[in-house]
């Protein structure tokens, strides 16, 4: 088969199923398919690890020369970025084909692609049903077979949860672990970039290529990243699984927990043990996370003033006329909503109250994992308390749309590794996911438990 043949199946299959689902904000049509003809005329070479895939990056990637929106009207004319986010740069350079831009909750703040400002994407599986978020876009395009491969990033759950929804495989990285250079940032200390397939031996085929040191972004790790494929071994016995009580506990519904203990005795079976165990403060993760990501995204989205990036406000009387109509005109009710609490939080007489105080409940839930994994090689739990929700459920009531992500959040707040793969339906046939979590930078143990599961 020709790169050609690959990349016109891709935009074949978009053209079937794209208005239903709503997975592309923008598409890369004509370039693809030039690079695809360029590709063919060279053939394969042995060093180009993607050859010719067809891959879909989240729209808060930049990419030269093709647009990047973040999901936002603000960025809706960002038409011609002027340089490649490293992960694009790293795809380039394994001769993969960027079939287009991947639909997301504006700025990455959102559940359920409800947020998106541009047609929200719907769950292949059910399209009454959100495919989570905020990389609902990646999520759905693997899901719904118009690319093999795409990239998220996670935050707080935004590659897992949708993968969750979605019946795919998403990971996000150990913080540090692939650079940020190049990612439009939400919540700089918590924001990872990663991958979403439809198999874990994909999965570590696709992190293997994006991870690693970078110069341009100065919390990329200078840790060598290993062969992540060769720990696919299929062997689990000896492995030492912790299962926090806390994950299974209420809120979560009975068709996820019987589908967590199903996969628990299959990796009994499988020659690996497990015990219950406590993260003691995962009550406050929730709350930490949601004033810390603000915090974070208030300092982040003051550079959206109207003069550098995107769109301006038109006919404003004064410079500061500009700035706030821009930013009235450009944002969303939920942007505007995390600016508002992040802005405050960070005030001063505040800032010990709120901010500093959540920093510290940060570094207690961190030594929760820290203490977990001094016995264990990774913790195993739901990746979300319930199947997709419908499209409208909970789009009126940000709390409960944000205690959706109270599985997800602690791995980030913690830094360390998470992946969500399938491990069943629910009765309404929609998909569940199963969380395995490791230490920093132990990827490969994830995926080793992911994979024999699989
Ligand atoms: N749903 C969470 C939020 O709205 C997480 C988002 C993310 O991981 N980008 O903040």
């Amino acid at each position: 088969i020709s790169v050609t043949d690959l990349v016109e199946e891709s935009y074949k299959r978009i053209e079937e199923v794209d208005e239903e689902v709503q997975a592309f904000i923008t598409l890369n049509k004509e370039a693809a398919k030039q690079k695809a003809a360029e590709l063919d005329q060279e053939r394969g070479n042995a060093d180009a690890k993607l050859f010719g895939l067809p891959i879909g990056v989240k729209d808060n990637i930049v990419t030269k020369g093709l647009r990047t929106t973040a999901g936002s009207q603000f960025l809706s004319n960002f038409e011609e970025p002027l340089y490649d986010a490293t992960v694009v740069n790293k795809l380039n350079d394994a001769k993969s084909v960027t079939i287009g831009k991947l639909n997301m909750d504006e700025f990455a703040m959102g559940s359920s692609n409800e947020n998106s400002s541009y047609a929200a994407a719907r769950n292949p599986w059910n399209t009454d049903y959100v495919p989570g978020g905020s990389s609902g876009g990646s999520a759905v395009a693997v899901a719904a077979g118009e690319v093999p491969y795409s990239l998220g990033s996670d935050t707080g759950g935004s590659i897992r949860q949708p993968a969750a929804y979605c019946g795919v495989v998403g990971l996000k990285p150990t913080y540090g672990r692939v650079s940020r250079f190049g990612l439009i940032a939400f919540a700089s200390s918590l924001d990872q970039i990663g991958p979403i397939t439809r198999n874990v031996e994909d999965n570590a085929f696709l992190l293997e290529t994006i991870a690693g040191h970078d110069k341009m972004d100065s919390t990329s790790a200078n840790v060598e990243v290993p062969k992540y494929t060769e720990s696919l071994t299929g062997d689990v016995k000896g492995l030492k699984i912790a299962v926090p009580k806390e994950y299974l506990a209420e809120g979560v519904s009975t068709e996820v927990k019987e589908a967590v203990q199903a996969a628990l005795k299959e990796y009994e079976k499988m020659g690996a043990t497990w015990e219950e165990v406590s993260l003691p403060h995962s009550k406050y993760a929730l709350s930490t996370y949601y004033l810390l990501s603000s915090s974070e995204a208030s300092a982040n989205l003051a550079r959206f003033d109207g003069v550098r990036y995107g769109k301006r406000a038109e006919d404003a009387e004064t410079m500061l006329d500009m700035f706030k109509r821009s930013r009235a005109e450009g944002f969303g009710d939920e942007v505007k909503r995390r600016i508002m609490l992040g802005t405050f939080a960070l005030s001063s007489g505040y800032y010990d109250a709120y901010y500093k105080k959540a920093q510290q409940v940060r570094t207690l839930i961190k030594n929760d994992f820290e203490k977990v994994f001094e016995d264990y090689d990774v913790i195993i739990g739901p990746t979300t308390p319930t199947p997709a929700f419908k499209v409208g459920d909970k789009v009126d009531d940000p709390m409960t749309m944000y205690a959706n992500d109270i599985l997800t959040i602690p791995v980030n707040l913690a830094g360390v590794p998470g992946i969500s793969i399938p491990c069943g339906f629910s009765g309404d046939g929609l998909p569940i996911g199963l969380q395995i979590i490791g230490k920093h930078f132990d990827e490969g143990t994830v995926y080793r438990a992911a994979h024999a599961f699989e």
